[in-house]
């Protein structure tokens, strides 16, 4: 598999050994990490949008995405949760519309702003 945490793109080489996961071929430490995470448990910043309300009758959607990864399998019910948000106008990039969803510490954040 190829690291994609930065431009270096390395090679990982993943080997298992009983229950654990040996990973040669990174040049730094968060290959090794990433290696493991993408595997056992993977995650996607998330990016979407959602609609907006204030003071004019156009609908309009502002884009959002997820402040830290979300595990892929919650992705879909976490895309669920943000179509149906409506953030209140104004709001500005980096505010929050969607808090600690699910109690797993992912907010979702905007990442215009919009007035
Ligand atoms: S292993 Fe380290 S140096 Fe190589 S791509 Fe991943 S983060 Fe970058």
């Amino acid at each position: 598999m190829i690291c994609i945490v930065c431009p270096m793109g390395c090679s990982l080489d993943v080997k298992e050994d009983g229950s654990n996961l040996i990973v040669t071929g990174n040049k730094c430490p968060r290959g090794g990490v990433y290696a493991q995470e993408e595997l056992r448990a993977p995650k996607r910043v998330v990016t979407a949008t959602c609609l907006v309300t204030g003071n004019s009758s156009v609908t309009r959607r502002i884009p959002v995405k997820t402040a830290v990864p979300c595990p892929k399998e919650k992705i879909p019910a976490l895309l669920e949760d943000i179509y149906k948000t409506k953030a209140v106008l104004p709001v500005n990039a980096g505010d929050t519309v969607l808090a600690n969803w699910q109690g797993l510490g992912i907010d979702v954040i905007a990442t215009r702003t919009l007035h």
